[in-house]
């Protein structure tokens, strides 16, 4: 990916479904019971928007292509933070809830990582690492969260 508005339009799209993954995930631990655990996915989604906003603003004099779900290049043909939860409301607990929300930050990462590697655009590397330290962050507190909740049986 060589261009910084189709790398941007890219990252809006991650990052608007990590905001509504994490709010879903949020909703759900509430229901479940666990208000601490349904703070920290609340937060999760806060940082996402702020990330999108980030990148609506890096883009300010470049306009993000409005792309159709077959003009994204992703690696797995779906956003990478787009986890699906359908059908897993029901025995959703605090274990699944976590791991769910580590691996669609580990696939951020992944996604963000990759395009670094593979840019030949200067500005796009740059940004892409940034992104991805980022998601490097997420994904080290989310581990933390999983370790202090392992997964019963
Ligand atoms: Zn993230």
């Amino acid at each position: 990916m060589n261009d910084v508005a189709l790398f941007l339009a890219h990252a809006v799209k991650l990052e608007e479904d990590a905001a509504r993954r994490f709010a879903d995930l949020s909703e759900a631990m509430k229901t479940y019971g666990n208000q601490e655990v349904a703070t920290f996915f609340g937060k999760m989604a806060e940082f996402s928007r702020l990330h999108l906003a980030d990148a609506r603003k890096r883009s300010a004099f470049r306009p993000i292509p409005d792309l159709q779900p077959g003009d994204y290049q992703w690696p797995d043909e779906e956003s990478p933070e787009a986890a699906s939860m359908e059908g897993s409301h029901y025995l959703m607990t605090v274990e699944y809830a976590l791991e769910l929300a580590l691996d669609s930050e580990r696939r951020g990462h992944a996604f963000y990582a990759g395009v670094a590697a593979a840019t030949e655009d200067p500005e796009v590397r740059m940004m892409a690492e940034e992104f991805a330290a980022e998601e490097e962050e997420h994904v080290r507190e989310l581990e933390a969260w999983v370790a202090r909740h392992p997964r019963k049986g």
